[in-house]
């Protein structure tokens, strides 16, 4: 026993911890979280002394180890990025950025009590909803409305109160899949709904409505085509017709509107989508739309309609299950409340602010970081100022892009596929990981979505003075 102990290669875990170094790491992170650092990297090396070049570390390589995986073990997951796709409202980096006072709001509902279910007035309780009903109303011209967690869970929560066990009337060429497993058929069925398919891919008409109708109908929907467009031979029923049939029989018209927009973004010489107050004046019934996509709020799915249903819609148990935190709310309420104030709106909600971007800043701001950029990647690659195509993103406007500009990165190498995927992963590196998209030989850096400018510049700057990005990526392949 002896004779083992003394041979052991390694310092003891307490003889670690004393060592200044891993002391003061004790002050930062506290002696808990450092004699579990201690024990796994010793552990690791425990492991590897097997191994052929093994070597007996000494105490300053196991204190930096040490502190390496403290660090590590003490830094996000979730980390901001600078989205360069030029797709602004991209589902994969978080979408819709929050104002400025949305921020401000959330701040509030995390660190103070706030009146979430408590009614000021009577001193009785309240309900969430009521938070945002009066402003959402008041956008849309609804007669009510509610919220749950996503645009996906306000369908689902709709069709299971409305239309369960019962015929939902929608047409083929609306049947859409959105992605990341939301489909119309697979919803309906989730809520126990039955879909009745009408038409064809490319027409349907009001007759094909008019003949779907049976005593198991429940409601006639309509779903926006918001991530595809079919061309050519093609006839979709208006929303005032589908109303005007549904209301015939006695039913109600919903829609899923998917991003709908609040504002009408053809003003700002946007493409038009459609806007929630003119389907609710169209006559749907209940309509539903996300938060976080045109809206430029948190993540959340609306819902505004008809005030009997929007009650028979609450009153379901899965209401309960699908309802927004305090945080949401506090969000979407300072969002909406944007929207009282149509002259500061661009200026205020960046989701606008960054689809409305004017060209000219954009390209001003390209001219400005090429030589910042081309300084920090070395002569082997090219950084050219070109014309790109920004998108709304999340399946709005798919057909419609709007001009834009980028940094073009090419290798100068003809068969550069490698060192652009190489530059890609450097750029990913970065303390503030840089997000582009790779088309005909180039990395292209859309700047539509950069307004920290400085930020950016900076690491280009720091990343020019560590190594040469050409370097590192022409040598790995
Ligand atoms: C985006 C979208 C959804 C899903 O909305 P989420 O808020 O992402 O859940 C549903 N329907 C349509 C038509 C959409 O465009």
């Amino acid at each position: 026993m002896t004779t083992q102990k003394t041979a052991s290669p390694f310092p003891s875990v307490d003889r670690v911890a004393r060592l200044p170094r891993v002391l003061d790491l004790c002050e930062e992170h506290g002696r808990t979280a450092v004699i579990e650092a201690i024990r796994a990297v010793l552990e690791s090396y425990r492991a590897r002394m097997s191994e052929p070049d093994y070597q007996i570390p000494d105490e300053d390589e196991i204190a930096g180890q040490v502190a390496a995986r403290l660090q590590q073990r003490g830094s996000f997951a979730l980390r901001r990025v600078f989205n360069l796709t030029g797709t602004v409202l991209h589902t994969n980096l978080g979408r819709a950025l929050l104002s400025e006072r949305a921020v401000q709001h959330v701040g509030m509902a995390m660190r103070e009590a706030c009146n979430l279910e408590f009614d000021l007035d009577s001193g009785g309780r309240g309900e969430r909803d009521s938070l945002i009903e009066e402003v959402l109303t008041e956008l849309t011209g609804a007669e009510a409305a509610t919220v749950v967690n996503n645009n996906a869970a306000a369908v689902l929560l709709v069709l299971a109160a409305l239309a369960y066990e019962k015929d939902v009337v929608l047409s083929r060429g609306e049947l859409v899949e959105i992605g990341g497993a939301f489909r119309i058929p697979d919803v309906m069925r989730s809520a126990g709904a039955r879909l009745v398919e009408i038409g064809t891919t490319n027409r349907t008409h009001p007759a094909d409505y008019q003949r779907a109708i049976g005593p198991n109908t429940a409601a006639l929907m309509k779903v926006h085509t918001s991530n595809y467009k079919i061309e050519g031979f093609v006839t979709q029923v208006s929303e005032p017709e589908v109303a005007d049939i549904a209301h015939a029989h006695d039913l109600p018209f919903l829609i899923d509107l998917g991003a709908g927009s609040l504002i009408d973004l053809t003003a700002y010489g946007l493409p038009k989508e459609p806007i929630v107050r003119e389907v609710i004046a169209s006559g749907a019934d209940i309509v539903t739309f996300s938060g976080d996509k045109l809206l430029g709020g948190p993540q959340a799915g609306l819902i505004v309609g008809k005030k009997a249903l929007i009650e028979r819609i609450k009153r379901h148990p899965m209401k309960r299950a699908l309802r927004v935190s305090k945080l949401t709310l506090a969000a979407l309420e300072a969002t909406l409340l944007s929207y009282r104030n149509p002259e500061h709106l661009l200026r205020d909600i960046p989701t606008l602010r960054l689809l409305t971007r004017p060209l000219a800043e954009i390209e001003a701001l390209a001219a400005r970081l090429q030589p910042v950029v081309a300084a920090a990647l070395g002569a082997a690659w090219r950084v050219e100022v070109l014309p790109a195509r920004s998108q709304v993103g999340s399946g709005s406007l798919p057909v419609d892009v709007i001009p834009s500009a980028a940094l073009a990165i090419s290798h100068h190498e003809a068969r550069s596929g490698a060192a652009l995927n190489t530059l890609a992963t450097r750029l990913r590196e970065l303390p503030v990981p840089v997000i582009g998209r790779i088309a005909d030989n180039r990395l292209l850096l859309d700047l539509r979505c950069l307004e920290d400018e400085a930020a950016f510049a900076g690491q280009f700057k720091q990343l020019q003075q560590l190594q040469p990005v050409g370097n590192a990526a022409a040598s790995s392949e």
